[in-house]
């Protein structure tokens, strides 16, 4: 059966990601941002409203079913924990202009974890050209 003890959370990580591009120096290029677990997703959308993470979260809740019939669950208890993530995706790409991530007004990056709550690792690589 599906674990009750999973917790869906999400942070918004722009800061973090602006920091690591300020850090790295890199005028002009692009810069992945990538999840390193499979029950988590990386998403550029609006965060200056949470409630917007909350209700992605929510939409997922409903598109994907806990419990589900899903074959996972028989060895690991997180099946929609996985979906989840893998109708996000664990990356993104950013453009980087003038020393800074190019995003629109009301843009940031989400990471949302849907197996947690757990310490994660996102890798930030920056790309010059
Ligand atoms: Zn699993």
């Amino acid at each position: 059966g599906a674990s009750l003890g999973a917790v869906s959370v999400f942070r918004d990580i722009t800061e973090r990601v602006r920091e690591s591009v300020k850090r790295a120096g890199v005028a002009r290029g692009l810069c992945q941002i990538m999840v390193l677990h499979s029950t988590c997703a990386v998403v550029v959308n609006e965060t200056a409203d949470p409630n917007i993470g909350r209700d992605v979260q929510d939409a997922l809740g409903r598109a994907v079913p806990t419990p589900g019939d899903w074959l996972h669950d028989r060895i690991d208890d997180n099946a929609a924990a996985h979906i989840k993530a893998s109708i996000l995706g664990p990356s993104e790409l950013v453009p980087v202009v003038d020393g800074a991530l190019l995003l629109g007004t009301w843009q940031g990056i989400w990471l949302f974890e849907f197996d947690g709550p757990r310490t994660r690792r996102v890798a930030v690589h920056l790309l010059a050209g």
